[in-house]
């Protein structure tokens, strides 16, 4: 007997933790943090205390309390007692916030496995930003492809396109047969013809369960796709091309795939690409892992944002931005050259154009999600910094997910027993599309 239970991405859009038992074999795909995390008990500073650990998650029923799955320091304040690993593995589809944050209060001896790209990203973040926190963990990179064996449990992680490189599905020999997880995935970047053979893939397998993500199966209209990322491409171009005075865009940090298409938008355009030194150290760890990654210094400069004494002194930096410091450019550089950079400015880092004062008649390439409603108080802001630079706003965007025809359409080939949502806010949608769906309730088992 074989059951799947799922622990978060039920009527919501991220935060999959979703466990497969088949026979004494337990094995997690992803354990991500819900977008809605506590929202309902935490806002702005009131979050979660760090040397709670699992504490306040559990007051709140943020994390199930399973026992055996977490690590003795998350659980030291806790009423669950500390016991040792009762769980196999935990698979990660990609390293995205939603798919991974939790495994920070996993148990160090359960084996993590993803693909060697995202391992990389992980330890780029980890590095970067203090508040991205992993823990210690017996990581299993793969390579996609390879069949990894757990238990009774054969496990094919195969490559998707998403908006961040190293991204899988899954599919899973159980003894029950064969089950397919999607992950988070599309079929219009530039890495679509590897959905595309997932999919055949997944098809071939003749599965009993897809688990399937849904993101853009939603009531109301997506406005957020403009025709993928050579839209998005001809888009920025449009816009670039068409102006002599300087050019911001804000995409998502880990987003691999905008980068090259700014920076190519740059290139054509006799810009030079400037990106912050967090994206330069992704960027150079990706390039060592053989990932096809603007390159720095013939592809992009690093932007220096004045710190500590403000002289642009080495020491100003942290030891991770070090490297970057030296051929780094700063605000006098923008200023100067204006019409011929293209400036990756993160909307936190806006104070920058305080120093930089560009000229009148610039332009702002938003090229992420639109901002969703209850961020309306941080787009008035970022409004208000637009108008006061004069810089005109642009949505550029294409989404990592599959529109909502093309969810139902795959799911037809791929033709499962049964469907599973996750991943999603139109459960009632899938029901009605589809006549083989079983919507999952948290915590409890579905036999297949
Ligand atoms: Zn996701």
């Amino acid at each position: 007997m074989a059951t799947l239970t799922f622990y978060g991405g039920i009527d919501e859009i991220g935060g999959n933790k979703i466990l497969l038992q088949d026979r004494d074999t337990k094995v997690f795909f992803d354990f991500g943090e819900s977008f809605t995390c506590g929202c309902d008990f935490f806002v702005d500073w009131l979050s979660p205390r760090n040397v709670a650990g699992l504490k306040d998650y559990f007051e709140f029923g943020l994390l199930p309390e399973i026992p055996g799955l977490y690590s003795r320091e998350a659980l030291r304040f806790t009423d669950l007692k500390y016991r040792e690993s009762q769980f196999d593995a935990i698979f990660i589809s990609h390293p995205h916030f939603d798919h991974i944050a939790h495994i920070e209060f996993v148990d160090e001896s359960i084996p993590i496995h993803m693909s060697k790209v995202g391992r990389a990203i992980i330890e780029a973040w980890g590095k970067s930003t203090p508040l991205a926190k992993f823990g210690e963990h017996d990581y299993r990179p793969f390579e996609p492809g390879r069949k990894v064996k757990v238990g009774s449990l054969e496990v094919i992680p195969m490559d998707v396109d998403h908006s961040i490189p190293g991204a899988c599905g899954f599919i899973v020999h159980t003894s029950e047969g064969s089950i397919v997880y999607t992950g988070d995935f599309r079929k219009h970047g530039v890495r679509a013809s590897l959905t595309g053979k997932f999919l055949e893939r997944a098809t071939e397998e003749r599965p009993v369960v897809m688990i399937s993500e849904g993101t853009r199966v939603a009531p109301s209209a997506d406005r957020r796709y403009v025709g993928g990322e050579d839209g998005v491409r001809r888009e920025s171009d449009k816009v670039v091309s068409g102006t002599d005075k300087l050019v911001v865009a804000t995409f998502y940090g880990r987003d691999v795939d905008r980068m090259n298409t700014f920076a190519a938008v740059a290139k054509e355009n006799g810009r030079q690409f400037v990106v912050s030194t967090r994206a330069a150290l992704l960027l150079t760890t990706l390039e060592r892992e053989g990932v096809e990654v603007p390159k720095m210094g013939r592809d992009f400069l690093v932007y220096a944002r004045r710190k500590e004494t403000g002289g642009f002194e080495e020491s100003d930096y942290f030891k991770w931005e070090r490297p970057f410091i030296k051929d780094a450019v700063n605000f006098e550089h923008i200023h100067r050259h204006q019409g011929k950079v293209l400036l990756n400015l993160d909307f936190y880092h806006f104070a920058e154009l305080v120093d930089i004062q560009p000229d009148p008649g610039g332009h702002f390439i938003h090229s992420m999600s639109e901002p969703y409603s209850e961020e309306e108080l941080e787009s008035e802001v970022m409004k208000n910094w637009l108008k006061h630079f004069g810089l005109r706003f642009h949505q550029v965007h294409a989404s990592g997910h599959l529109s909502r025809e093309e969810v139902f359409d795959v799911i037809g080939k791929v033709d499962p027993r049964c469907v599973i949502p996750v991943h999603t806010e139109g459960s009632e949608i899938f029901r009605k599309e589809l006549s083989n769906v079983t919507l999952p309730k948290y915590g409890e088992p579905i036999k297949f």
